[in-house]
């Protein structure tokens, strides 16, 4: 029996793989490559020393998504294909919309025609409105404030109908909150697209000399330092949850939610600390403007996914940063191949 990895490829996805070959799983990974790289899937084949079927193809297919369920014998499925940008969805809320919800439905219509009812999907911890009381629980209120949180919270709602309207469904959604670091290896880490959003990716650039200065966003909020707080998790911390929501999904039917969180914050400027102390190397940085849609202070209230999912984040803020420099400093370029005969030909 196979475990379909929708979104493989990506960060998330393809630290997940590696933790379920590890475990002995069979999986299939369906991506589109649209924000990563088939040189990932050769790293987790190396890195694991097992094989696996990649069908490159996107969910707004419905007779790709077929032919694969019709291929192998999927058991549960995994989704984590999807766009992420929150600025590009506010620019381009049609694309969010078409590729998170029209790829979330096709895969659901095939899954229910292949009497496939096992899902675990990845949400976030933007579902949750602002200005509520810390930390959030899943049962915190939630209100996206852009088309990204909104498709979220719409497959959230539409996984929640599927199970109403049949039992035998069974859907685990994983609300992450700041997820960093990569794999300790060294092999798989985060490789975004061009000038980076988030602060770790930013920050491990800086300090390879790629970007001039961090420029933190923001030091007049209500925090300690002024500087805002968020719940960053460890990439494999995160990937080891997906293993305890899928053995979840294996034995029963059901619709849950869980935070996947560490249960504490740190501070933009904490993170600038334990990054320098866990690396050795200094952070150009300036304090600049707040960057809107940011709220001061998130974090998870992870009790429930502890008791219920027997799962809990494990690795320091120091391991998230060594491992975040480890991937940086051995990929400069990420994935990207240079060629440095061709390189060195043109010059
Ligand atoms: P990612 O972009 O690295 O991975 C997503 C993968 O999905 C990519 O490999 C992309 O090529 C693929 N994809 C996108 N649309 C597709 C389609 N229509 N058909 C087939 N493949 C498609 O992102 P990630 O950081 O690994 O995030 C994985 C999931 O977790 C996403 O759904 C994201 O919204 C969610 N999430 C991420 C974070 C984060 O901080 N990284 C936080 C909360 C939630
Ligand atoms: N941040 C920053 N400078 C950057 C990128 C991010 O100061 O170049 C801050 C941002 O304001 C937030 C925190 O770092 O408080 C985490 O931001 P990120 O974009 O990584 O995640 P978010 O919590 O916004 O999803």
């Amino acid at each position: 029996m196979t475990i379909l990895v929708t979104g493989g490829a990506g960060y998330i996805g393809s630290h997940t793989c590696v933790e379920l070959l590890n475990n002995g799983y069979e999986i299939a990974v369906l991506d589109n490559l649209s924000n990563s790289s088939e040189e990932v899937l050769t790293r987790i084949r190396e890195m694991t020393n097992k094989s696996f079927m990649f069908y490159k193809g996107d969910l707004l297919d419905k007779d790709f998504i077929k032919m694969v369920f019709q291929k192998n014998r999927i058991e549960a499925v995994i989704h984590f294909a999807g766009l992420k940008a929150v600025g590009e969805s506010v620019q381009h809320p049609h694309l969010y919309y078409q590729n998170n919800i029209m790829g979330t439905l096709h895969l659901l219509e095939v899954m229910d025609q292949y009497e496939i009812r096992k899902i675990v999907f990845s949400s976030s911890a933007t579902v949750y409105a602002s200005s509520q009381p810390m930390p959030l629980s899943e049962n915190s209120i939630t209100k996206a404030i852009n088309p990204y949180g909104r498709t979220k919270l719409m497959i959230e709602e539409m996984l929640a109908d599927y199970y109403q309207a049949n039992p035998k469904w069974s859907c685990v959604v994983l609300r992450y909150f700041n997820p960093i670091g990569a794999h300790q290896s060294g092999e798989i880490g985060e490789d975004p697209n061009g000038i980076p959003n988030n602060l770790m990716p930013y920050l491990t650039q800086v300090a390879i000399g790629k970007l001039n200065e961090l420029k933190v966003f923001g030091n007049d909020y209500p925090t300690p330092d002024g500087t805002c707080i968020r719940d960053y998790i460890h990439v494999v911390d995160l990937a080891k949850g997906h293993i305890k929501a899928l053995n979840k999904v294996q034995i029963e039917s059901g619709y849950y939610t869980y935070n996947l969180g560490t249960g504490g914050g740190y501070s933009v400027l904490e993170v600038i600390q334990a990054f320098e102390k866990a690396t050795g190397k200094k952070v150009p940085y300036s304090i600049g403007g707040r960057r809107q849609g940011d709220v001061p202070i998130c974090y998870a209230d992870t009790s429930t996914s502890k008791m219920e999912l027997l799962w809990q984040a494990t690795k320091s803020l120091e391991e998230m940063c060594k491992d975040a420099w480890n991937w940086q400093t051995q990929n400069p370029n990420g994935y990207k191949i240079i060629d440095h005969a061709t390189l060195n030909s043109n010059n």
